[in-house]
């Protein structure tokens, strides 16, 4: 079964648009040729994406190669910022086949000069998994050193991963070492040779994502309106909100009384089935043991999260409950959709109730000095975390 998908950057998420760059460094004709073979033809230049030799060292072996035109040739590294573009494509792709399930990487040659330029303008680099550039274990593709790296860092298995590469040279390799592979040609052969493989992403767009994760937001809101934690929740099925909830724990005195219970209840009230396979939740805090536990027996097909909850998460902070291979369900997950707003409102939460605690405090103290001792005020809601 196909697990990971691991991407090549230049030409597969990023156009690798050196004769663009060549042209608007108004390098032309001979001279086009000429610094073409000095840098992105030369042998050096996969020396410059192994990055065992000091960049300083690899610009004089190519000025080397094209006399008279150093400073042609150092125009190409002073502005190697300008070789890689994004794909337009590359987010959303990266960010479909991650709600599917997919664990995403890269895999690619890049010296360390360009990567680091490069990575700043890479929109994807927050929501993949991981990845090994060239620089980074000074190994290249297609040699098995580089895959090795890549397998060791992440415990990949080269069978349960398809890599997808511009290079026949890198696929192949890829091949024989055990991987699926692709070979690149443009995105839509590309989604159609992974759907043979069996790898299907559902349409999902992180657009839609954002908006119900609004929604759950919203939920968060009343919660905190009653002094309790603010965290809320929607469950989504072809596109509607069928259920909201919020966290009421203190209000009914209850520990069932977390947003995700109260979601899931209402859900299956308005589908008149406990089952919700074709359901997503929002939710703005990862949830806990118990309302992981209740997704997984409701069968929730998948599940959006804003913040991660370090101490008490169950969807992969403490544990992972939504991925188990033991349990009979796995739910997809896709994590840090809107965290900072998701997070920013449970920091606000706890530092008013903080901020509340200590005018309490202070309050006790001075009436404790001139009169009686006062047990000061404390609010209920807080247990010392967030659940
Ligand atoms: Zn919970």
């Amino acid at each position: 079964m196909i697990k990971n998908i691991i991407f090549d950057i230049g030409n597969v998420l990023a156009k690798f648009r050196w004769p663009q760059m060549f042209r608007e460094l108004g390098l032309e004709g001979e001279t086009f040729k000429r610094v073409a073979d000095a840098t992105v033809d030369s042998p050096w230049w996969p020396e410059y994406d192994r990055s065992r030799i000091p960049d300083e060292q690899i610009w004089k072996n190519c000025c080397a190669l094209a006399p008279r035109l150093e400073k042609e040739v150092m125009s190409v590294f002073e502005n190697i910022g300008m070789i890689c573009q994004e794909y337009d494509y590359a987010r959303a792709w990266i960010y479909e086949l991650k709600a599917a399930g997919y664990g995403v990487y890269l895999l690619s040659n890049f010296g360390r000069t360009s990567f680091e330029i490069a990575r700043q303008k890479l929109s994807f680099m927050d929501i993949i998994d991981g990845g090994v550039i060239s620089y980074e274990v000074q190994e290249i593709k297609p040699d098995r050193a580089i895959f090795s790296a890549l397998e060791e860092k992440y415990g990949l298995v080269p069978e349960e991963c398809v890599f997808l590469d511009d290079s026949m040279k890198n696929v192949k390799a890829a091949k024989s070492y055990g991987y699926h592979a692709i070979f690149f040609e443009n995105q839509a052969l590309a989604k159609r040779k992974l759907e043979g493989m069996g790898v299907l992403a559902p349409g999902v767009s992180e657009a839609e994502d954002i908006k119900f994760m609004k929604e759950a937001l919203r939920q968060a809101k009343k919660a905190a309106a009653l002094g309790e934690v603010p965290i809320g929740c929607v469950i989504v099925r072809d596109g509607q909100i069928i259920a909201r909830g919020y966290n009421q724990r203190n209000k009914k005195h209850s520990t069932l009384g977390h947003a995700e219970i109260a979601a899931i209840g209402k859900a299956s009230r308005v589908l008149g089935d406990w089952r919700l396979e074709d359901c997503t939740m929002y939710v703005t805090l990862e949830p806990c043991s118990m309302c992981a536990g209740a997704m997984i027996q409701a069968r929730l097909g998948r599940a959006v999260i804003g913040a991660m909850n370090p101490k008490a998460g169950c969807a992969g902070s403490v544990i992972d409950m939504l991925a188990m291979d033991g349990f009979n369900h796995r739910v997809r997950v896709t994590r840090h959709v809107m965290k900072a707003e998701c997070s920013a409102i449970l920091t606000e939460f706890f530092l008013a109730m903080r901020a509340r605690r200590g005018a309490s405090d202070r309050l006790a103290d001075t009436a404790s000095q001139s009169g009686p001792q006062r047990k000061s005020c404390r609010l209920e809601s807080d247990d010392g975390g967030v659940r």
